[in-house]
């Protein structure tokens, strides 16, 4: 690390980030089956109990368990889902139940259809089950009233599957998060379809964000690219300023002479923090523009991205309401070595190989794009010194979690 500089420590980072946000105020109501990664407003109760009757777990034969014996007469008609059986079993009987119908009055036990034998109206049973066997209870999976999704939780395609069991139509929930992405740079050519010269290069980092944010379930507001210059990058900030909630800006972050988003938000923006104890990744600015926060994530892409994973998307969780959420990390033994100094935090391109040990990729180049594709998340190697050889524990973060 260059010395005379006051490094921030990631930890410290996030805090400091943590500290200067807050969650959008409001609420609106959606319907349950367009609420996926929504953020819950308030929490929702089970509107009735799941399930919300006594009702089998196979298909087989219902009985009485106190009136159990090794045959019985069959009643006539059936118990079949969504088609009760008409009135209560007679004492003494069995009667033909299918998964998911409920327990007739009279029916507290089911035999498998496996284990069972018609002959005419009657049936033998190659033994007797427990009371209770094969059914589900009323409310067993949850009661009537209680606390199904709390406030805050992100909703998951299994919670709108929740919700939809539970009577629950429509949910309170935050407004939708609105990440605006920008580009800088006078290098910089927006799209690949128009054409670059040889000192020119396409916009990596600006589709990369836009579909990170889109898979944190935020509206991904395209704020487009702006060359090294004051003034066009103060306009773009001011759009996403009204049309955003949180605003991504990747290049010019460092202190160099052209590092003008860095210039700018400390004459203007109320700058946080600077520069973050980490490879890659080191300038990063957190700021304010006419109150949004803007994050200025470095250009090159592969610091882009670990910046925008360890420091934007917490900020994007808190912002939406669901709080700030530190990203899931595995321990695994490590398939490569490694000698790292203290000072910072060392993020590395990595997957899990075939035995569930973590591979780096062939080169830490910040410039290799390549190798961020070939990765599938991050081995992170503390502030401190360590020996990594193989078969060490190391942190693994797996990129499928940050969406
Ligand atoms: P900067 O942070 O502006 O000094 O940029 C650092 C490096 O990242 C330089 O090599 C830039 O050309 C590169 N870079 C900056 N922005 C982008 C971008 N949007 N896509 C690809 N590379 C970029
Ligand atoms: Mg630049």
């Amino acid at each position: 690390m260059p010395p005379g500089v006051d490094w921030l420590p990631v930890a410290e980072a996030q805090a400091r980030l943590r500290a200067a946000l807050s969650p959008l105020k409001g609420t609106e109501e959606v319907a349950t089956g367009e609420a996926l990664g929504r953020v819950l407003a308030a929490d929702a109760f089970a509107r009735r109990s799941n399930p919300p009757r006594a009702n089998a777990a196979v298909d087989g034969f219902g009985f009485a368990h106190e009136s159990a014996a090794e045959e019985l007469p069959l009643a006539e008609g059936r118990a079949a889902a969504g088609q009760p059986f008409a009135g209560a079993l007679p004492k003494g009987q069995a009667v033909k139940i299918l998964t998911g119908a409920i327990l007739p009055e009279g029916v507290d036990t089911v035999i498998l259809q496996e284990e069972s034998h018609v002959t005419g109206a009657r049936v033998r049973f190659d033994r007797i089950p427990k009371r209770g066997a094969n059914t589900r209870m009323a409310g067993e999976d949850m009661a009537e009233g209680a606390l199904a999704l709390p406030k805050g939780r992100r909703l998951t395609p299994a919670d709108l599957a929740l919700a939809s069991a539970l009577g629950i139509a429509r949910l309170a929930v935050r407004p939708r998060l609105r990440v605006g992405v920008l580009s800088t740079g006078d290098e910089i050519i927006a799209s690949p379809d128009l054409p670059a010269l040889p000192h020119q290069i396409w916009d990596a980092n600006r589709p990369m964000l836009l579909a990170l944010a889109q898979g944190w379930a935020a509206e991904a507001v395209d704020l487009r690219h702006a060359p090294d210059d004051p003034a066009a990058i103060a306009a773009a900030l001011d759009r996403g300023a009204r049309e955003c909630d949180l605003i991504l800006t990747s290049g010019g972050a460092s202190a160099g002479d052209e590092d003008h988003v860095s210039r700018l938000l400390t004459e203007q923006g109320e700058l946080t923090a600077w520069r973050i104890a980490m490879k890659p990744g080191r300038p990063l600015a957190l700021a304010c523009w006419q109150g949004v926060p803007v994050i200025g994530l470095p250009g090159n892409p592969v610091a882009a991205l670990v910046c925008a994973l360890i420091f934007a998307r917490p900020a994007a969780s808190l912002i939406a309401g669901a709080g700030w959420r530190e990203p899931l990390a595995f321990t695994v033994p490590a398939a490569f070595g490694k000698s790292k100094r203290p000072g910072r935090r060392e993020y590395l391109r990595a997957r899990l190989n075939a035995d569930g040990a973590a591979e780096v990729f062939e080169s830490e180049g910040s410039g290799r794009i390549s190798g961020l594709s070939w990765a599938e998340g991050l081995v992170e190697l503390p502030d401190g010194a360590v020996e990594v050889a193989p078969g060490t524990p190391v942190r693994y973060l797996p990129f499928a979690h940050f969406q």
